[in-house]
């Protein structure tokens, strides 16, 4: 199995140490042989290449069977020019590999409900999942762009836009995902207001009828983000825009706690999915071993329960982790009184063990 992994900048390189690390202790329990082999992308290929995506790392993405990302991004690229800003790599990364969907979890541990600014009760079991379109809607839509206007000013357009085949493919996955969970879809819209909205719901209604074993069910975008944080137990998985996916995700990621503890994967039309924790390169703490390598270590368990088939490897991962935090080790951003404050290398060493040392 052929890993192409991008760890970019900030904590990216330091957290997707620890990933890798884990991965190969799977691979050395488990028996498999996954080639990780590293490639320059974001402003760390801006450095050396001059773009965020160089032909290498294209070539290399294209040849894997999965992609492992960090991050990418800081304050010392915040001033070149937009077309070759590292953040403009992820969306040509995105629209490369054709990875039309966003799968983001966020499920609440038990053990670090008291870590999220939300009340215990509102929060522990909360366990969804967004599926966000990712490859059209108004990220992409045309047309757009900053003209002048008569009598001085500027007109800044962005086009919302969505078709009958790019709404059918992700309910498809949204419905399917239901399958393998509790057979909940929450499709979210502003059919209220948009016409590209009016069209996601008809399409969504139209999909669900192969579905029948699935409930599905509706609500506009402000009531959705709204019952997110009134009662996030409803949910099981929400199918939704790439706009509102945006939004509506990170609100979810803080029902659990830490942004430091999300993975996600982004999958499409073939085989290969990219996989990324859902944070940015968090230049306030890059280079100082306090970043938590969670959602990386937990984005190597999507990448290969999703990507590779390889479930009981997966829940090997997802169990080293609670086992870990049940000890009471913490990272900085997940500590509370009581607990033992650890670095980013002794988290992903200690994860990486329980997993060699067979008890998970
Ligand atoms: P961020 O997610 O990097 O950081 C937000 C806050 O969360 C910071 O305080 C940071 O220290 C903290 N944090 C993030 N990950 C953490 C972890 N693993 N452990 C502990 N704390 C963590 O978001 P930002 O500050 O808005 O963006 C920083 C840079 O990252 C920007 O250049 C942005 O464009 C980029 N970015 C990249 C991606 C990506 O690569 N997919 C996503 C979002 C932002």
């Amino acid at each position: 199995m052929k890993i192409a992994v991008l760890p970019g900048d900030g904590i990216g390189p330091e957290i997707i140490n620890e990933a890798v690390a884990v991965l190969h202790a799977i691979g050395k329990r488990f028996g498999h042989s996954f080639d990780t082999q590293s490639y320059f992308f974001g402003g760390a290929a801006i450095d050396k290449f001059g773009v965020p995506f160089p032909d290498e790392t294209l070539k290399a993405v294209q040849e894997a069977d999965a992609v492992l990302l960090g991050a990418v991004g800081g304050p010392k690229w915040d001033a070149v020019d937009h077309s070759i800003r590292p953040e403009t790599g992820l969306l040509a990364i995105r629209k490369k590999l054709g990875l039309y969907a966003n799968l983001r979890p966020a499920k609440c541990y038990s053990i670090l409900a008291d870590a999220s600014t939300l009340k215990r009760d509102v929060i522990d079991g909360v366990d969804l999942i967004v599926v966000r379109e990712l490859t059209g809607g108004i990220y992409f839509g045309q047309p757009r762009g900053i003209s002048t206007i008569d009598g001085g000013g500027e007109r800044g357009v962005n086009t919302e836009v969505y078709t009958t085949p790019e709404i059918v493919r992700i309910a498809k996955v949204a419905f399917d995902l239901a399958r393998k969970r509790r057979k909940k879809v929450m499709s979210v819209d502003k059919a209220n207001v948009l016409e590209s909205s009016a069209l996601w719901r008809k399409v969504v209604i139209e999909v669900h009828k192969d579905y029948p074993d699935i409930a599905l069910s509706h609500l506009y975008v402000d009531n959705c983000s709204m019952q997110l944080i009134r009662d996030p137990k409803q949910f099981d998985v929400i199918v939704t825009t790439n706009i509102f996916g945006d939004i509506l995700s990170d609100e979810a990621a803080m029902l659990t706690g830490s942004i430091g503890m999300l993975p996600s994967a982004s999958v499409g039309a073939n085989q290969r999915g990219l996989f990324e924790p859902i944070h940015g390169s968090a230049p306030d703490i890059a280079g100082k071993d306090i970043a938590n390598p969670i959602a990386t270590i937990l984005s190597v368990g999507m990448m290969i329960n999703l990507n590779f088939g390889l479930k009981k490897e997966a829940e090997a991962i997802e169990t080293a982790v609670m086992k870990v935090l049940e000890e009471g080790y913490r990272t900085g951003d997940i500590y509370s009184e009581g607990t033992v404050r650890i670095g980013t290398k002794e988290m992903g060493q200690r994860i990486a063990k329980k997993i060699l040392e067979k008890v998970v």
